[in-house]
């Protein structure tokens, strides 16, 4: 079985609750979402973009000489789970090194997630607000993958731009509090819509969604800050 991959590297986390940590990022190619946001282009595959292809042995061989230092392996995308039966031939070679295994996803595809949550250590995922990625809305598919993801460590993030709309973070608020209020809920301002109007907002979603969750926090994405991959 082969995976089609973007890029393969060691840098820092720059997104929640795990930034600052040294990881190894495998970053698979293609999404099937289309984020008006989306930072990491030349993996979305829209039939034009390079990604090459690995077998499990041959991503073993990549990964081996960058654990040094690590905490984890961030399989990132695009949208792994795509991959996942792929990643769930690849997750052992993790574990063998000792290195946790930390799931970045749009939060949709559950089934595939259903497949190899028993090996993931942290989920990352996304709740993809239909105002902010002017996309159709994926509640009951979030609702449904959130349900699956509990049964490790997990946080959620949105991403808030100067288009959201407080009734898409009641109805996200909703979904996590019927699960678990306590689960970490991420507001992270859009990178390339960041100005006091962003900001404005992230505040009155905070209030409102602190009354409902116990652990909201406004983060924005340091690796921006830090100009690093
Ligand atoms: S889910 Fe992530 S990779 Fe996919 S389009 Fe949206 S931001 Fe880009």
């Amino acid at each position: 079985m082969l995976s089609k991959i973007s890029e393969i590297f060691q840098s820092i986390q720059g997104e929640g609750p795990y930034a600052g940590v040294r990881q190894i990022f495998v970053r698979f190619f293609e999404c099937h979402m289309h984020c008006t946001w989306c930072d990491t282009p030349d993996s979305i595959g829209d039939g034009k973009r390079e990604y090459q292809e690995y077998s499990v042995a041959q991503l073993k061989k990549e990964v081996r000489p960058l654990i040094a230092g690590c905490h984890s392996v961030s399989l990132t995308g695009g949208e792994p789970l795509l991959q996942a039966d792929f990643i769930e031939q690849f997750i052992p070679s993790i574990k063998e090194s000792g290195l946790k295994v930390y799931l970045e996803t749009s939060g949709v595809l559950y089934k595939d997630l259903k497949k190899i949550i028993r090996a993931v250590d942290i989920v990352a995922m996304d709740l993809k607000l239909p105002s902010s990625t002017q996309q159709r809305a994926f509640w009951k598919e979030h609702e449904k993958f959130l349900k699956i993801a509990r049964k490790k460590e997990v946080f959620i993030k949105a991403v808030i731009s100067s288009k959201t709309q407080l009734a898409d973070i009641k109805r996200s608020a909703d979904i996590i509090a019927a699960v678990d209020p306590k689960i970490l809920f991420i507001l992270q301002p859009n990178t390339f819509d960041l100005h006091n109007g962003v900001l404005d907002k992230c505040r009155e979603y905070h209030n409102y969604c602190s009354k409902r969750l116990a652990d909201v926090r406004i983060l924005p994405q340091m690796h921006k800050f830090l100009k690093v991959r």
